[in-house]
């Protein structure tokens, strides 16, 4: 039997899989790239939850029991865009790692306006992360 330990060590580092994994129970190895698990959308007592790691690093999902995919990443916290990785995410508006970012620089930036450090480049990044936000 492989554990979760061990399917750990066997990644090849891809940050979709060992996302998904990390908030899965009873994950096993089920073969090359593929593995299994309770799934977490339905109350699962034996792993019916195929997961797939495709070439590209892309997760696949299939629970046998029916739910969504859409359901299974709600249901353990992530979003459909988890499973995806990232260069080959859709262009859709910012993510929220880059909305994050901004959101540092902004309140970075305006503890030091408030203390009259802010200027130069420091202030046009600001500013930028401001726009970014939306904050007026
Ligand atoms: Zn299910």
């Amino acid at each position: 039997m492989t554990t979760f330990q061990q399917c750990r060590q066997a990644l090849t580092g891809s940050a979709c899989l060992d996302k998904v994994l990390s908030c899965l129970d009873k994950v096993k190895s089920s073969g090359t790239n593929k593995w299994k698990a309770c799934c977490p959308a339905h109350d699962d007592k034996n792993p019916s939850l195929a997961i797939t790691e495709t070439s590209d690093g892309t997760v696949l999902l299939k629970c046998w029991a029916g739910c969504t995919t859409q359901h299974i990443v709600s249901a353990i916290g992530l979003e459909l865009r988890d499973l995806f990785p990232g260069a080959k995410q859709p262009r859709r508006g910012p993510s929220k790692q880059a909305i994050q970012h901004e959101r540092t620089v902004y309140l970075i930036g305006k503890a030091m306006l408030d203390n009259g450090k802010l200027s130069g480049d420091d202030l046009q990044r600001f500013n930028l992360a401001k726009q970014r936000l939306g904050v007026k």
